[in-house]
């Protein structure tokens, strides 16, 4: 089964289990105090914002199942290309709010900045909102750079604001309804075994293990997959040049591909059960050490992955 729903949980439950992720990650490293209370600022207005959409305000689409199958079959991820309309009135203070609390945590005017840009309408938030959807980073970061705001904030506080509308959207056109068990889109489902996400298009934040299931989370709307091959979620190398190995002997719970053919690693942790929306960031926190060792010899992570729509701030 590639593609696997996870069951929504309760706002309330979500941010209980978030809060004891927190506590034991600052109780571990007490360094990481800063960066876990502007993580919980943040994502505490996400879960906000989602409980908002999920009461009601997720933009209709009229998907058929056969032509998203069709789509998936190609490679293609189902929400790419397609013209959503976003709830930017909702979605245009969100923004704002996530500026302000980056603003707080210690990125100052830099952020600030993008949030009076965004208030002003200097930038449009709507096109901000939907550049992000389509995952054209190009766009925002050049558009971000030619009015003097940092590109890497105004991709993230997008990503944010978009992030729940994505994930509520993912939920909905992937969930199988009765009638449908073993229709054209639940067999297209099941036969995604790309190494980016089958709703938005993007690579894997993690791999969470469960259970000997090696489950890749999306990093932007949460979706969970497991391919039916391991290799290399970026390039799909699985020869002597793809290698898993545990930094710390002692941890071998926690672990990293690593891909000397395309020179790109993912983190893969054994866990109990997946994080849910938006818990993944929580998960990539914890993991830091990971990346900083697979940084230290000189892995990175690759571009998202272009599934061109052309869109311009
Ligand atoms: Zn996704
Ligand atoms: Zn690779």
């Amino acid at each position: 089964m590639p593609y696997l729903p996870v069951a929504h949980r309760p706002q309330g439950e979500v941010l209980a289990s978030a809060e004891r992720r927190w506590r034991a990650l600052a109780e571990a490293k007490p360094d990481l105090q800063a960066a876990v209370d502007l993580q919980r600022g943040l994502l505490t207005l996400v879960i906000d914002l989602a409980r908002t959409i999920d009461g009601g305000r997720l933009p209709r689409l009229s998907l058929p199942a056969k032509y998203l199958a069709a789509k998936l079959s190609r490679g293609v991820p189902a929400l790419s290309g397609e013209p959503i309309p976003l709830p930017a009135a909702l979605l245009k203070p969100a923004l704002v709010g996530f500026c302000a609390e980056l603003a707080a945590g210690g990125a100052g005017d830099v952020a600030s900045h993008i949030g009076t840009a965004i208030e002003s309408d200097r930038i449009d938030a709507g096109s901000l909102l939907t550049a992000c959807l389509a995952r054209d980073q190009e766009a925002i970061r050049t558009g971000a750079t030619h009015m003097g705001l940092a590109p890497d904030l105004a991709w993230l506080v997008a990503e944010l604001a978009v992030g729940p509308v994505v994930h509520a959207l993912q939920r909905t056109l992937f969930a199988i309804r009765s009638g449908e068990a073993g229709g054209p889109l639940a067999e297209a489902l099941a036969a995604w075994n790309h190494g980016y996400c089958p709703a938005c298009g993007s690579w894997p934040a993690l791999a969470e293990v469960v259970d000997g299931h090696r489950l890749l989370r999306c990093a932007f709307c949460a979706a969970t997959w497991e391919r039916t091959i391991y290799a290399c979620v970026y390039c799909d190398e699985r020869g002597e040049a793809f290698v898993t190995a545990a930094p710390d002997e002692a941890r071998t719970d926690r672990r990293t591909e690593l891909c000397s053919s395309c020179g790109a690693y993912l983190k893969t942790i054994d866990t109990t059960e997946v994080s849910p929306f938006p818990l993944v960031a929580i998960a990539d926190m914890e993991t830091m050490d990971l990346d900083v060792a697979a940084m230290d010899h000189h892995y990175g992570r690759p571009p998202l992955r272009e599934f061109r729509t052309g869109s311009r701030l």
